[in-house]
Order: structure tokens, then sequence, then C-alpha cells
């Protein structure tokens, strides 16, 4: 089914952090009108696709993202305007190559994203399917099934102004049987966590991804909190039933060749061996960028230690980049990779990586920004692709909801098998 664009327009609006990112609307002859908004992030890598700013300090802070909108508007309505598309691939292809960077960094990775998520939905639309059903079948992905949502429940590093060091934390209802009951498990977690966090007089207010931002400093300590909170709203800690994942961000801590956490300052050595005695201690079954994205060395030696016990995620040290993914695969560093569509600007090169890992055996966690709109193409993408996890936040807050909500809706329609295809580790 082809597609021939008609139109296509972008406007800045704001996102979940009160920045400015684009919504792009793409109308075609076949597939109607659709949108898409563009997310962004704050903890990136430093290979990401680049994202366009202004950088007019009289606007935004700098943030402003109107020439991404003109390039939109402009060059690449001017390229792809009465022009007919086979595959997405192809119109991702143009836009890669009208771009010429490599790194999206001439037109902007917002802005190519933007377009390439619209067209995804264009696609979708003029073959008279549901988005993630166009994904299922594209080769190499996995078979449809409903993902285990993250619940990023506890906020640190950069994405709030409290003491702790490690940036998410996460409950993960593995033992959940469907999408709607996972769903009530983090709910009613979160709601214990905070009663819990009140009763001792710590603050429930929220981190940028719609997690509690408490003034506690340690990792164990926010562990510790989890395990009973999960315990108080009826479920078990653990696979069976609640499992927790983390993601400390340490691209983030990571200074002067030393990672620093709640006053200290790490090796990567010492590091591993503090993970080692939390997934001893605590229900942990993924670990996200454990090490910093240029602790390649450390990252073997991780991998070599806990690869077998959990899920090593790779996310600023892949950048959902294939070509990256695919060098860590012959190091043997990780066993998983993040999946940021913005991250690599296309939704072509997204899906690209997540076949990268598959080949190898690699799990696919599709994931947010902490920088959100209502969008929820991540739902779609995480179903149809199969790769059995995704995160969007907390189950509060409307743009996070949203991708949790969307899964709702494909779960009571579909009936598609939940969770992980194989072993949690
Ligand atoms: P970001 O953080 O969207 O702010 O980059 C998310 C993550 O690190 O996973
Ligand atoms: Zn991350």
């Amino acid at each position: 089914m082809s597609i021939t664009v008609r139109g296509l327009h972008a406007v800045e609006v704001l996102d979940s952090r009160a920045r400015p990112t684009l919504t792009v609307t793409l109308a075609t002859d076949e597939g109607g009108t659709v949108r898409a908004g563009v997310p962004a992030g704050a903890s990136t890598g430093s290979r990401e696709a680049v994202e366009r700013r202004d950088g007019d300090p009289a606007r935004y802070g700098g943030q402003g993202v109107r020439g991404a909108v003109a390039a939109v508007n402009g060059e690449i309505l001017d390229a792809l305007r009465g022009r007919s598309f086979d595959r997405l691939a192809d119109l991702d292809g143009t836009l890669t190559a009208l771009d010429g960077t490599g790194t999206k960094t001439r037109l902007g990775a917002n802005a190519v994203v933007g377009v390439s998520m619209a067209a995804a939905r264009a696609f979708a639309a003029a073959a008279g399917v549901p988005l993630w059903r166009s994904f299922a079948g594209a080769g190499g992905l996995g078979e449809p099934r409903m993902p285990v949502p993250h619940f990023n429940v506890v906020n640190g590093g950069v994405h709030a102004p409290n003491a702790l060091d490690f940036q998410e934390f996460m409950l993960a209802p593995l033992g959940a049987p469907s999408v709607a009951e996972a769903v009530r498990a983090g709910a009613e977690t979160y709601a214990a966590l905070r009663t819990l966090l009140i009763g001792r007089r710590l603050s429930a207010g929220l981190g940028d991804e719609g997690g509690f931002a408490p003034e506690i400093a340690t990792p164990e300590e926010v562990l510790d909190l989890l395990v009973e909170a999960i315990t108080a709203a009826g479920y078990q800690p653990g696979r069976d039933g609640i499992a927790i994942a983390m993601d400390p961000a340490t691209s983030e801590l990571y200074r002067d060749g030393a990672y620093h956490v709640a006053g200290d300052a790490l090796t990567s050595d010492q590091m591993i061996d503090r993970y080692e005695a939390i997934v001893d201690r605590f229900p942990v079954w993924l670990l996200e960028d454990g090490l910093a994205e240029s602790d390649w060395e450390g990252w073997e030696r991780l991998t070599a230690r806990l690869g077998d016990r959990v899920e090593l995620v790779g996310d600023d040290i892949f950048c959902t980049n294939p070509v990256i993914i695919a060098e860590a695969i012959d190091r043997k560093v990780a066993n998983a990779s993040l999946i940021k569509v913005n991250q690599i600007g296309t939704v072509t090169e997204a899906l690209e990586a997540m076949r990268v890992c598959r080949e190898a055996g690699y799990a696919q966690f599709v994931s947010h920004r902490s920088g959100e709109t209502a969008d929820d193409f991540i739902a779609d993408l995480a179903v149809g692709t199969g790769c059995g996890h995704m995160k969007s936040g907390a189950p509060a807050r409307g743009e996070r909801v949203a991708k949790y909500n969307r899964l709702l809706e494909i779960e009571e329609a579909e009936h598609l098998p939940y969770g992980l295809d194989g072993p949690s580790r």
C-alpha cells in the first residue's frame, strides 16, 4: 500500500516539561490526515541524533524549535509533496538523504522524527490497520504481544531536584496475567507508595516522569521502600509478582573517572559490586545504563558478572543506533537495548536497531522520553514488534498514562499474549 503526500505541517507546541517541541500533521491521498508529537530527552547520549533548538536566549531560554518547524514546513514539505512512497523505509530514506549529515543535524532530528512517526501512521491508515499491526510481519521482529509496562515511580538524577543520584526506579509486573492487571498493580502500588512516603513525612512531589521525588539519597533505601509498597498493596515482590527495574543513568554521574553516588566516588568495579549486592538482596530484574556510555571496558565486566542474572539495557551507550549495537554485540556488552525513536531519528532505523538486537538475542525495551506529549506511538511500537516490555513513566500524568491507556485499548480489542517472549533472566 503506497501513500502520496499532499500536505505536511508542523507547529511549535509545549512538551510535558514546559519546553517547546513539535507536532507534525501529515495529509496523504490514501491515509487521510494523521498527527505525531515529538518527544525530547534530558539525560541524552552523546551519540544521539541531534535535536535542533533555536538557541535564541530571548525565547524559552534558547529551547525554541522554530528552525525545526520551518524545516518541516519548508524544505521537507517541498521534497515530499506530490510524491508517492511504497514503504516507510523509502520515505525515511528520503528524509535521511535530504538531511545529509548522518546525524540529522541539518534539518533537526526532532523535525525528521516527527515526519517519520506521522508517516508510519499514514501507512497504517492507508492499509486500514491499527498502527501496531503495521509493524507486525515487517520481518526480523517478534510476533505481536502485549508488553510488560514498567512504571517509573521514584525519580532522581536530572529528572528531579532531590538528593537521589539514580534516575529511575520502576515497578515491573512480570507476573501479571495481562496489561489490565499490570496497570492495576502499578497504580495500586503507586498509591501505596504515596501513603508510605506521607507517613514518613517525605515529599510526595513528582519528578519529570511522574514518579515521586523524595529526599532519599541512597538507592538501597528506595528499594526497601518499593518492596514495602509492593507488599502493602497486596502483591508479591519478585518475578512472579512485581519485580523492580532501575535506570541509574550513570553517564550523568560519571565525572573525572568516578561514579558519584550518595556522596561516594566509586570505580566501575565498585559499581558492579554494588549492583551485585543489590541483585542479591532485592528483586531487581533489569538494570539500564548501569555504567557510563564511555566506559565500555566496565560494561564488558558488568555483563560478564551479571548478564546471566539481570537484563542489562544500554540506553545512552547505544542511542538506538544499529551500528553501535552491532559493535556491542561483538564485544559482549549488555544483553538488551533501549529503543527510543528520536534517539536515531527515523522509525525505520529504530526498527532496524530492534532487528539487530533480536538476531543476536538482545532484548528490546521500548521507551518514552522525559519530555513527552500525549502521543501514544510507543505503545503501538511495543505491541507490534513483540518486544515484551515498555517504559512510559509513572501510572500518573496525562502524557505518561496516554501510552498505558493505549495498551489497555489494544488489549481489550485484540486479546494478544502478555509479557516477555522467553524467560526474564
Ligand atoms: P531522558 O531519560 O528521556 O531524559 O533522556 C530517559 C532515560 O534515560 O531512559
Ligand atoms: Zn535511560
